[in-house]
């Protein structure tokens, strides 16, 4: 006569099978834990340092808090036999790993996916060459601008620059001295502006400067030493060559007037300096005297 009956040994052989399939939930939940401490490290990576980065660092020492618990619980069951509650807790224990990973995986994504949608907007308003806005932004910052200065009864100055006979510049230096040009009255543009002023290139080798909260006065003054700065700047690279331009500048009237004008009048400004003989300032007010002698700044 057996020692045990059979439906007893059934009963303790099932025991230890669920005993071991809790500690294989057990040690897949460790395993998944340390993928989301993986995935929380890519993802601390892409941000910014800032708060939101240290909060991530706060949820990464927690998952590695679990990640001890789930391996001292299953050292404690190791080869013990898990009574029913505890076969609970281990499956409870799994799925929280599975949902934590869930989480990680989700916050990881959206961040890439941002990322890449914050990349192709930039892409879309920005010049390649220069890294500055292009004409599509100006447009609409234009078009925002002057909403916001008729509204509020705010001053606004629109400067248009265009380097002199850059033709020529790309005919004896060629293309890619010309490219370098560009970078170069970019950059000098770039540290004489405010972080509120909005640099654009608005074709070839013209570029719009729009000044919010400017008078008149300010943006003849500003244009001048823009003028100024580009005339006496040699190219790093090429300290020979010196380029000028002419720059026409115009101001928001009070009433009826509209993005489009506001540039056409900067524009007309800027053709008259070139007839007046190039490296000048010319407001809009004065531009129509260029055929008797125009106004410099
Ligand atoms: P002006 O003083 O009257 O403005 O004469 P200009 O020669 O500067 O003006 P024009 O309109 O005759 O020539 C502009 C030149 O700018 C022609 C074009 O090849 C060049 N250009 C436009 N875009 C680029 C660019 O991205 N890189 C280079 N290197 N040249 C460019
Ligand atoms: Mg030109
Ligand atoms: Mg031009």
């Amino acid at each position: 006569m057996p020692l045990i009956p059979s439906s007893v040994e059934t009963c303790l052989a099932g025991s230890l099978c669920m005993s071991e399939l809790m500690s294989i939930l057990l040690l897949s939940g460790v395993v998944l834990l340390v993928i989301s401490l993986t995935m929380v490290r890519k993802l601390r990576k892409e941000l910014p340092q800032g708060a939101n980065r240290s909060r991530w660092y706060l949820l990464g020492g927690m998952i590695l808090l679990f990640f001890f618990g789930y391996v001292g619980f299953f050292i404690l069951k190791y080869r013990v036999r898990y009574s029913a509650p505890e076969m609970l807790v281990a499956v409870i224990m799994f799925f929280g790993a599975v949902f934590v990973l869930l989480v990680c995986l989700l916050a990881y994504r959206t961040t890439q996916e941002l990322k890449r949608i914050y990349v192709l907007e930039q892409e879309t308003i920005t010049d390649p060459l220069l890294g500055i806005f292009n004409r599509r932004c100006l447009d609409r910052r234009m078009q925002e601008e002057v909403l916001r200065a008729q509204r509020y009864r705010l001053e606004l100055a629109v400067l248009m620059v265009d380097i002199d006979n850059f033709k020529q510049v790309n005919d004896t230096w060629g293309h890619q001295v010309g490219d370098l040009v560009l970078q170069h009255l970019t950059e000098i543009l770039v540290v004489a502006l405010r972080q509120t002023d909005v640099l654009a290139r608005f074709g070839g080798e013209e570029f719009v400067i729009l000044l919010p909260h400017t008078s008149e006065v300010e943006a003849n003054k500003l244009a001048e030493r823009l003028r100024t700065a580009v005339e006496h700047t040699p190219l790093h690279r090429i300290p020979e060559l010196r380029v000028t331009v002419s720059i026409g500048s115009a101001c928001l009237l009070p009433d009826g007037d509209t993005a489009y004008s506001l540039l056409e009048r900067a524009d007309k400004a800027m053709y008259c300096a070139k007839r007046e003989g190039r490296n000048r300032v010319v407001r809009y007010p004065d531009h129509d005297r260029a055929g008797n002698g125009g106004n410099n700044i």
